[in-house]
């Protein structure tokens, strides 16, 4: 087990969480032998992937393939009984935050604090790593350089803003998750594959391997994984060196369900008070016909029309559910239609990129969409962001509806630099296109 355990942490501090056969036999000293011992063992199959050296060039490799996401919803009181996902503070696991210095964080930052971390980590069969290798690991699994990510704005109309600078790989999702229904689909290693193969020094290994190991880590990111994984038992070798391993004690006295009879001193807090009084915002399902149109179908000169196309609408919320990291259903995509901006919009030379506006609150949605025809500069700035996730994170809960509305919009700026958060103030550089409206899917049960 120490050999497992010493791989693990070895990968994890490798770069893009990869390294040599031969490197990671000398610098641990444990023969290459025992390393594919462990590679072939049925427990720690989807831990790691070998990824072999093409036939006349390079080296064996290995990739840290353990997948521990984290959950997206953690800091607005995930209210998931059984969410699949670690509830770890995001400013303390996602590349861009660094460390989270708030001294009065409500967030935790220990996995195995809470007893929905352990519950997990004891599902998932990894109570024989330490906390902090497990924290090491949530920090790996949200970085797309140091895991197998796959792009997801890919294939989409438009395609990816980030282009060749995108850090994860553009490649065909849905056949990485045995799922892509298109017969047309090529599934082939195209140039933008080849570069992010060279930017992770595989450019010498074999392809198919390396798909292997995205392969692997979607599988883990699935929100159904926990309940359909099935553990195997540690092999007897692994076990005479060490064998204690234990399940982790759940009867720790800061328990998830006594915060919220705590004094509310934060807004966490106070959310939390409203989540347990408030049935809406518990409720398990929300079935369409429960739920009325929020909106008016147009107002001045801005349209709103419905994404009619059934295999449209699974698309898009495939495609939400991959993005957010969690399993949502979508009750309502919208078109949005504005004939001054469109007119803009073919005079425009400037190639647009997609960005995501959240939403505050629903009712407020045809304030935010105005703004794009204002004449003159906004006097408070619209805040966007490049990324689903992020702006998905930054969307309020309409805890009466129980739903997210989130808006896309192109931006068309000359010297638009990528952030992964602009503040715009020229009405003119921006014209909203979607808007989704969706819920939390409950253990898959839509
Ligand atoms: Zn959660
Ligand atoms: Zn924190
Ligand atoms: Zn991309
Ligand atoms: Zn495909």
């Amino acid at each position: 087990m120490d050999d497992v355990i010493n791989l693990i942490n070895h990968l994890i501090n490798a770069k893009y969480s990869i390294d040599a056969l031969e490197s990671i036999s000398n610098q641990l000293n444990i023969s290459q032998e025992q390393i594919h011992r462990i590679l072939r063992a049925d427990r720690y199959k989807d831990y790691f992937q070998l990824i072999k050296k093409n036939p006349n060039q390079g080296t064996d490799k290995i990739a840290l393939t353990l997948d521990l996401f984290c959950c997206t919803h953690y800091a607005q009181l995930c209210k998931k009984q059984s969410c699949p996902f670690l509830h770890l503070c995001p400013y303390n696991i996602r590349p861009m935050h660094g460390k989270c210095t708030n001294k009065n964080c409500p967030y935790d930052h220990e996995v195995l604090k809470s007893a929905h971390n352990k519950k997990l980590i004891n599902t998932r069969g990894l109570s024989f790593l330490s906390d902090s290798i497990l924290l090491e690991l949530a920090r790996a699994s949200a970085d797309p350089n140091r895991s197998f990510w796959v792009c997801t704005d890919n294939g989409k109309k438009g395609g990816c803003p980030k282009k060749t600078c995108c850090d994860k790989l553009h490649y065909c999702y849905f056949s990485l998750i045995n799922a892509c229904t298109k017969t047309y689909c090529p599934h082939i290693i195209n140039e933008a594959c080849i570069a992010y193969f060279r930017h992770k020094d595989l450019s010498e290994q074999d392809q198919h391997d390396i798909l292997e190991a995205f392969k692997k880590v979607l599988k883990q990111r699935k929100p159904d994984f926990i309940n359909t994984v099935n553990i195997p038992p540690h092999p007897s070798w692994a076990l005479s060196i060490l064998s204690n391993e234990k399940s982790l004690p759940l009867n720790d006295n800061i328990s998830e369900s006594t915060i919220i009879n705590q004094e509310p001193t934060s807004l966490s807090a106070i959310r939390s008070i409203l989540s347990a009084t408030a049935p809406e915002f518990t409720a398990k399902t929300v079935y369409k016909s429960d739920i009325s149109p929020p909106l008016p179908d147009h107002e001045q000169d801005i349209l709103l029309t419905d994404t009619s196309d059934e295999s449209e609408c699974i698309e898009i919320e495939r495609y939400l559910t991959q993005e957010i990291g969690y399993s949502i259903r979508l009750s309502i995509s919208k078109t949005i239609i504005c004939e001054y901006k469109n007119a803009q919009y073919f005079d425009n030379q400037i190639e647009p990129v997609y960005y995501y506006c959240p939403t505050e609150n629903l009712k407020d949605t045809w304030k935010l969409l105005r703004c794009q025809n204002d004449q003159n500069q906004l006097i408070k700035p619209l805040i966007i962001y490049s990324n689903i996730r992020d702006a998905h994170e930054a969307t309020e809960l309409n805890i009466e509806t129980n739903q997210f509305c989130l808006l896309r919009l192109l931006v068309f700026q000359s010297n638009l630099i990528q952030e992964n958060c602009l503040e715009i103030y020229d009405p003119t550089t921006i014209c909203f296109d979607r808007m989704w409206i969706y819920v939390y899917s409950d253990e898959g049960t839509f």
